[in-house]
């Protein structure tokens, strides 16, 4: 019954004891006896080593499991090996500190239901690096696993600040390439620069990389430049939100100007411009009539030149690519609306604008062809920083990289025998 209830493969329990941290269970290995390991020949008893395993909680008790293990010695003078104890990979791995049941279940309460290492070891009644060390044993043959990543239609980068190191706090980036497709986090690179990405490329497989058709990306230049070399055959695709979101700070900028122009100072309270700025921001067709008439007069009060309106319609107009149909009037419109904003009639913020309009035309008019979006990319971004935050920040980067994969990766679980459902 005991053997039963302890569930491991050929041992015998030999005694079951109360430790007041834990509940300890002696085990002894019912396997034959060995063959030299060196020469293949026979062997002789050496006496036993006590190994002390974290093991599964046991009806809410903390568990050790104590196995006696037999030390065996080769009696031929000529062979290497002189002493070696035995060892089972079903119980647990050599130099862990932990059985293997015990491990892959601490890496997917780390890995997938993302909880804190320190919290895992609490409920094990062990050491933190003992859980780190099973997590990312346990963990590399799934990350590695070739059919994780599987066929990749659309691909997006995005950086993501990994830590703040040193004396100054620098802050240290990495850059995650996600499967926008699927919402899956593929792989994190060490750096947000064009080469690191490129290195990362250069090492996938290449009828992976040919079969990746759309490319998604904010307004970076550093990651254009890494599908520019590394996926030329890829369509580029700028994402909406960071698009409109340039327009929003091209009208901030004009309004703070404007403001400092004609009053001398920042916004206050009781000034037009400033308290049209929320307005401004909110959709056109989502102010109702009253809200419409407010922004018009706060306009006319603050901005003698008509800049800020000016800046106001062009962000307006940049929303409006997206509700274009059809992707060849979207290239016409945002090429002309490129053209358009670099009027000398216009403030230089909205000219700089237009002129980054015209730069990523092809990428922005993209767009309209697929509807990929970088918005899986952020929700990946975050799932990793609630994996840094869980953890109260992460410093080292295998264990960065381990517990984001594992988080956001969508790893194959039953590969450690585990059942995600
Ligand atoms: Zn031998």
């Amino acid at each position: 019954m005991c053997e039963l209830l302890v569930g491991l493969p050929d041992v015998n329990v030999d005694g079951v004891g109360d430790w007041p941290g834990w509940l300890r269970i002696a085990i002894t290995s019912r396997a034959s006896r060995p063959l030299c390991p060196g020469c293949a020949g026979r062997v002789w008893g050496h006496g036993r080593v006590e190994v002390e395993l974290v093991d599964l909680p046991c009806f809410g008790r903390r568990t050790r499991l104590v196995w006696s293990k037999q030390r065996r010695r080769c009696p031929n003078p000529n062979c290497g090996v002189v002493t070696f104890v035995e060892s089972d990979d079903r119980i647990a791995t050599e130099r862990a500190g932990m059985t293997d049941r015990a491990g892959r279940w601490a890496t997917f309460q780390v890995g997938h239901h993302g909880r804190a290492v320190s919290e895992v070891a609490a409920d094990l009644g062990c050491d933190w690096h003992t859980v780190m060390d099973a997590v990312n044993h346990h963990g590399r043959p799934l990350i590695d696993d070739p059919n994780r990543i599987g066929k990749t239609v659309a691909v997006g980068l995005d950086e993501v600040l990994f830590c703040r190191s040193g004396k100054f706090k620098r802050r240290c980036w990495s850059t995650q390439v996600v499967d926008v497709a699927r919402g899956q986090l593929l792989d994190i690179v060490p750096g947000r620069d064009a080469a690191s990405c490129c290195r990362w490329f250069a090492a996938q497989p290449d009828e992976w990389v040919d079969g990746i058709v759309w490319a998604t990306l904010d307004l970076s230049g550093s990651y254009r430049s890494v599908f520019d070399t590394m996926l030329p055959h890829a369509i580029q695709i700028a994402d909406p939100f960071h698009v409109v979101k340039l327009a929003n700070f091209v009208l901030d900028e004009v309004r703070r100007r404007v403001q400092n122009e004609t009053l001398g100072h920042r916004g206050r309270k009781t000034d037009p411009l400033y308290r049209s700025r929320k307005l401004m921001t909110i959709a056109h067709e989502r102010l109702d009539d009253e809200s419409n008439l407010k922004l018009v007069g706060l306009l006319e009060a603050g901005d003698p030149r008509g800049e800020v309106r000016n800046a106001w319609h062009a962000k307006e107009v940049v929303r409006s690519i997206y509700a274009i149909d059809g992707p060849e009037t979207a290239v016409e419109f945002v090429s002309q609306l490129g053209i358009d904003l670099q009027d000398d009639s216009c403030p230089p913020e909205i000219r700089r604008l237009g002129r980054t309009i015209t730069k990523w035309r092809q990428q922005i008019a993209a767009w309209h062809q697929a509807r990929f979006t970088n918005g899986p990319t952020e929700a990946v971004n975050n799932l990793i920083k609630r994996v840094k935050r869980v953890a109260f920040g992460i410093t080292n980067w295998t264990n960065y990289r381990t517990r984001s994969l594992l988080y956001a990766g969508k790893p194959d679980w039953t590969i450690l025998g585990i059942n995600p459902r």
